[in-house]
């Protein structure tokens, strides 16, 4: 008979109203006493547990709760403290100064975790620094949820492999050495742990889903090292996000027990436990439910599941738990949420996920009988919920049908397109634009809260935002770019304002989850088909359009970005939710088109990001999202130009996708990236429309003309100047205007004078 527990892998830090960043803010801001906020932090941190234990769940984690990062806790855990915050006497400080920068020193930086949209510090590696253990974290945790709530907890704690793995600051052969300095550093960490009398510690490896074979042969020594010094503490080594290719090597490793994702692992990890087996003498964590989407689960197909697993395998223990930390999904459903029922009832957060994990462990120790009302109950939640979903937008299906590859192409080859809107756009060689956005000033912010909260009329606030369109339309012309930009005063964010104007989409109120340190978003879900109701853009775009003589760009977020930022339904591959999305912004291109706009940017900042983490997967993604990008835009005439743009640099490993998107021109993000990519451009030239970001938008620096005209000098060396644009790296809406002004200026003098000299040249 196996012996079956309910686990959690981590919890969501930032409390049910956000009470973990107000705490936070009010600190930095010195608006709270050190005393207070600890205090604070600490309720806040007995609360999660709190809320973990009322779900039932047997194996409840600390020490996933931290002040800011789970990454930063173990660098500064191990004294991984860069030379420059080592002039900080107190820890907390130093702690905050790593993660937010100060005046003498710049922060960490900061880097998306693995394929999600969290973003944590990453951990700098010195040569010849002295690593050591300087707390004990997990411990001082497991010690506070003992006091105060009586209970037995299992810490956490980021393994070495992935620690490594995500820091920066050496080179592959030092690997090694960096390797033997932290094993004593683990050892110890553990050795307390374990005196403490610790029964189980969770080390996170997810970086083992990437690793290759060699790798996790390196990773397995690591792990003979460390259980050698501590034989008496049972170790779970937890993997999530994706399978472990190496899996015989993997449950070989000297642990307690193994954790597998078996959600996001495109089936692989059931099917390598059913070829290979597994151990007999260890627990198998098994992540069944999803710990990143937001929906309940089908929770009779998941019981099944689960039950046939363990009558397979008729192992000792299994722990029943998500996928993955809850950290990615909101805390949980808020009293005051106002949703259609139908949608509300088919949302599971962080502590309805829990609940229902004690549910399924119910029914598999009961019998799937003991259970049947609550099944029964969810799945009439979920058949409601599609049914709510899907009667909005009965059209597509249809559509869907009749699309054929015809509409995912545009019909005239690009060298032919090009010609004929040179000569219909009329503009010079070398053309300056910028990305979409201008400065998002306070002004423009209060006066859309003003809206929002109905202070304002809906006359009053789109007056305001002409003015500040008029007025921005006028400073275009006056610097003298080329093509012009309504400027998005708008929208307050490039998925938001796209979302609430779509069938499908739905805004919660209270559904946050923390993005980086205090930072949180409420991502939209997306529920049911998406549906094109009304034109999104085209009364801003020709608004401004009728100001000039000079071409608006219409500007538009690309299907794949507004997808890889939602929260989307799971009863639908990602492909056709984006071929919905898509489908759905063909629609307002075409509308633009009608209304004479005859430039439109379509803009795909998040492509890149929803990259999958294996290699292998990739070529699958990228051909599905470059084909979504297509039935966005390519059922336009030839004179009109599509753009696109994307927020990155060293696009190399992706360039094949750009190509496939067929964009006639595509502006990124360049001024940082040291001329890495015009070497790359140099063997593999690219021949489309491009523009590369002269001048880095996220600092209120004003880069002076040279500096600018040198970047397009150099890149006039590897790319046809016939289609070069000058551009900024980004948006500038973060900017303050007069620097915004002063930085574009000396832009357009800088292709002045660039156009000078290749009209010198020829
Ligand atoms: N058009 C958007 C802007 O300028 C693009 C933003 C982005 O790339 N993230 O703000
Ligand atoms: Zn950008």
């Amino acid at each position: 008979m196996t012996n079956v527990k309910t686990s959690s892998l981590g919890f969501p830090r930032i409390g049910l109203n956000r009470e973990w960043k107000k705490s936070l803010e009010a600190y930095w801001k010195g608006n709270k006493e050190r005393e207070t906020f600890l205090n604070e932090m600490d309720k806040q941190f007995v609360a999660a547990l709190k809320t973990q234990v009322d779900q039932q769940i047997d194996i409840v984690p600390v020490s996933d709760f931290t002040f800011y990062d789970h990454v930063l806790d173990a660098a500064v855990m191990f004294n991984w403290i860069p030379e420059r915050f080592k002039h900080i006497n107190d820890p907390l400080d130093t702690y905050f100064a790593m993660a937010r920068g100060t005046k003498e020193a710049v922060s960490c930086e900061m880097t998306k975790w693995f394929n999600t949209n969290y973003h944590y510090i990453v951990p700098e590696y010195e040569k010849n620094a002295q690593y050591r253990l300087t707390k004990n974290k997990p411990l001082e945790d497991y010690r506070r949820a003992k006091e105060a709530l009586g209970i037995e907890t299992k810490p956490v704690i980021l393994g070495l492999y992935t620690f490594v793995a995500l820091a920066k600051g050496y080179e592959k052969q030092d690997i090694k050495g960096i390797y033997e300095s932290l094993i004593p550093l683990y050892i110890q960490l553990l050795k307390e742990l374990e005196e403490e009398g610790v029964k189980w510690v969770q080390i996170d490896e997810p970086a083992l889903v990437t690793a290759s074979p060699g790798e996790v042969a390196a990773a397995k020594d690591i792990y003979q090292a460390i259980t050698a010094e501590v034989s008496g503490l049972n170790i779970l080594l937890q993997t999530y996000f994706d399978s472990v290719d190496a899996y015989e090597e993997l449950i070989s490793f000297p642990v307690e027990g193994i954790g597998l994702d078996f959600v996001h692992d495109k089936g692989k990890n059931l099917e390598q436990v059913k070829a290979h087996g597994f151990p007999k003498d260890k627990v198998l964590a098994a992540g069944i439910l999803d710990g990143r989407n937001i929906w309940k689960a089908n929770l009779g197909e998941r019981l099944d599941w689960i039950t046939e697993l363990i009558g397979e395998l008729g192992v000792r223990e299994v722990w029943i738990q998500p996928s993955n930390s809850l950290l990615h999904v909101p805390v949980a459903k808020h009293p005051d949420e106002q949703l259609a029922g139908d949608l509300l009832n088919g949302l599971s957060f962080a502590k309805e996920k829990l609940s229902e994990l004690s549910l399924l462990k119910e029914g598999l120790v009961s019998g799937k009988a003991a259970v049947k009302e609550q099944i029964d109950a969810a799945n009439g939640h979920l058949e409601a919920l599609k049914q709510f979903g899907t009667a909005a937008n009965t059209a597509f299906a249809e559509e869907r049908n009749r699309l054929t590859e015809e509409d995912f192409k545009r019909v005239t080859p690009f060298e032919e397109r090009l010609r004929i809107q040179n000569e219909s756009l009329g503009l010079p060689i070398l053309p300056t634009t910028t990305i979409g956005s201008f400065p998002q000033t306070a002004e423009v912010r209060s006066a859309r809260q003003k809206w929002r909260k109905k202070e304002w009329s809906d006359e009053q606030y789109e007056s305001f935002i002409k003015t500040e369109t008029k007025k921005w339309i006028d400073i275009q012309e006056e610097i003298g770019l080329d093509v012009l930009v309504h400027g998005e005063f708008e929208r307050t964010d490039m998925v938001e304002y796209f979302g609430e104007k779509l069938g499908g989409f739905a805004f919660t109120k209270y559904a946050w989850v923390q993005s980086y340190g205090s930072r949180c978003v409420r991502p939209p879900v997306i529920y049911g088909d998406v549906e094109f109701k009304e034109p999104m853009t085209v009364k801003e775009t020709v608004y401004a359009q009728s100001l000039t003589s000079k071409h608006v760009k219409g500007m538009l977020t690309g299907p794949v970005t507004i997808l890889n930022w939602s929260f989307a339904r799971y009863d639908l591959p990602r492909k056709e939710i984006a071929f919905q999305i898509a489908h759905a912004l063909r629609k307002e291109v075409e509308a633009l088109e009608k209304a004479g706009i005859q430039i439109i940017q379509v803009d795909e900042p998040a492509l890149r990001e929803g990259l999958p983490l294996k290699e292998r997967d990739w070529d699958e993604y990228l051909s599905w999202a470059a084909e979504a990008f297509r039935l966005s835009t390519s059922s336009v005439k030839d004179t009109t130009q599509i753009h696109t743009h994307m927020c990155y640099s060293n696009f190399e490993d992706i360039v094949d996708t750009i190509e496939d998107l067929d964009a006639d021109v595509i502006t990124i993000e360049h001024s940082r990236s040291h001329g890495g990519f015009l070497d790359y451009l140099a063997k593999h030239p690219y021949l489309k429309g491009l523009g590369l970001g002269v001048y880095d938008i996220h600092s209120p620096r004003v880069p002076p003309t040279e500096e600018m005209l040198s970047i397009i000098q150099d890149a006039l060396n590897v790319c046809p100047a016939d289609r070069f644009w000058v551009n900024p790296d980004c948006g500038l809406k973060t900017r303050q205007p007069e620097e915004t002004i002063a930085a574009l200026k000396n832009m357009v003098e800088a292709a002045k004078q660039a156009r000078d000299q290749l009209a010198q040249t020829v």
